[in-house]
């Protein structure tokens, strides 16, 4: 694919250039993917869809922009919001993983109903996957539900369910052909979060917060059609929503955005008038995780020109997710240090509370963490990297104890 920018291209990039520059006021902080998108986020968002900084490539019949996918222009977009440090629209679970699959294998109706809403952050979507025993492996999902007179009739536990505490709606993992093998017994399910029969119990994590849940699900029934494709096929799906939840966490415009603030703060002269950029020392880690965003910058570029060619990336897309969260949390790391004593203060505010800069890094930090695990952890991302991408010999099964099964 070749990268270098077309007239069309360029003009764009002004473009865009000049909106962000008239607009930055009005921007809400970058990030915020983690609570309800306020008057403000929404408002941002709102503008962002109408010039097609936004959902550019999704149809104007499903609420996006409707102009014809082009790789090179999203790049540019993502680019130019990233290095400015200004917001480029809500990112969160719905938005980012549960619209790119129905536009992948959705039907139509679903489309037209649910990804508009999404996008212009009025429905936020949680994910019901994991579950008390069945994390890494996410096929053993035990949660129940029954066909009962045009509904699914659900019943289980769902855990570490992020913002199921003010999500609208949830996807859900659930077993529906019992008598199937695990991988093909299982559905993908769109359940509204106000159906009776739902209870939310909060988890605190070590910021403080708390930002994901325990989920019960006791006859809460939810209309038949309210699946992704078909009985049985929500291991398919589900792997489709995998594929884009690693790419979001992973996603090296965040990695460039937190590069970017960290340098600014490094460019700041402290009280007796030095700035970090100029030592040595300070410039050394600077630069050595500049190289990494980079290298995961091109790393993406490569990717969207195999995708616009059609080839699957196969490996390449699989280190996104891990490269990613572990060096995101590096970034963070870093941030910490540049604050000095600042970085040690942390007082946990309500899910509601305005984050100041300082503790968001604190934040930051201690989520990160949460981030190399979720989606997948670590360990289980360099297995799939080792058998699938690499051909390594499978790891072995743990042996099963005597009477288990
Ligand atoms: C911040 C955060 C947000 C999350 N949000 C959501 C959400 O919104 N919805 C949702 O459904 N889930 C969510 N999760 C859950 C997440 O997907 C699981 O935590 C993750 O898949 C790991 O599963 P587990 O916690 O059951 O750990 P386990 O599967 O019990 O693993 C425990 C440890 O053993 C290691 N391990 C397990 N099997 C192997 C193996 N075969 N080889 C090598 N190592 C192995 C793992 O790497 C891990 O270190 C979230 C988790 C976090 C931390």
């Amino acid at each position: 694919m070749d990268l270098t920018l077309t007239e069309k291209h360029r003009a764009l990039r002004d473009e865009v250039l000049a909106f962000i520059e008239k607009y930055r006021g009005v921007a809400p902080s970058p990030g915020g993917g983690r609570k309800r998108p306020d008057a403000k986020v929404l408002e941002w968002q709102k503008l962002l869809l109408e010039h097609g900084y936004f959902a550019r490539s999704i149809a104007r019949e499903y609420g996006g922009f409707g102009a014809p996918q082009d790789l090179i222009e999203q790049a540019i977009i993502a680019d130019a919001f990233s290095r400015a440090g200004v917001s480029p629209g809500i990112h969160n679970q719905g938005i980012s993983m549960l619209v790119p699959t129905l536009l992948e294998v959705g039907t139509e109706e679903q489309k037209r109903r649910w990804v508009g809403p999404t996008i212009r952050g009025d429905i936020i979507w949680c994910q019901g996957y994991s579950e008390p025993g069945s994390g890494s492996d996410l096929a053993a999902a035990k949660t129940r539900a029954a066909v009962d007179d045009g509904h699914f009739v659900i019943n289980g536990q769902k855990i570490w369910t992020s913002s199921a505490h003010y999500a609208d709606m949830m996807f859900l993992l659930c077993r529906t052909e019992p008598e199937q093998s695990k991988h093909a017994g299982l559905s993908y399910l769109l359940v509204p979060m106000n159906t009776p029969g739902i209870e939310v119990r909060p988890l605190r994590t070590m910021t403080g917060r708390a930002e994901f849940n325990e989920t019960f699900f006791t006859d809460v029934r939810v209309p038949v059609d309210q699946i992704v494709m078909s009985r049985g096929q929500g291991w398919h799906v589900a792997n489709i929503t995998l594929k884009y939840e690693r790419l979001l966490l992973g996603d090296p415009n965040k990695l460039q955005q937190r590069l970017e603030a960290i340098r600014r703060m490094m460019t700041q002269p402290g009280p007796d008038g030095s700035r970090l950029l100029d030592r040595a020392e300070w410039r050394d880690r600077l630069l050595q995780l500049q190289g990494e965003v980079m290298a995961g910058r091109h790393h993406n570029l490569r990717l969207l020109s195999e995708q616009a060619e059609g080839v699957d990336s196969g490996l390449g897309r699989l280190i996104v997710k891990y490269h990613g969260t572990m060096l995101g949390h590096r970034l963070a790391s870093l941030a910490l240090d540049v604050l000095g004593s600042a970085g040690l203060h942390y007082e946990p505010q309500g899910e509601t509370g305005e984050d100041d800069t300082a503790t968001t890094w604190q934040i930051d930090y201690m989520y990160d963490i949460g981030l190399i695990i979720g989606g997948g952890s670590s360990n289980i991302q360099k297995n799939i990297i080792g058998e699938r991408g690499l051909g390594l010999p499978r790891e072995p099964k743990a042996a099963v104890p005597a009477g288990g099964n």
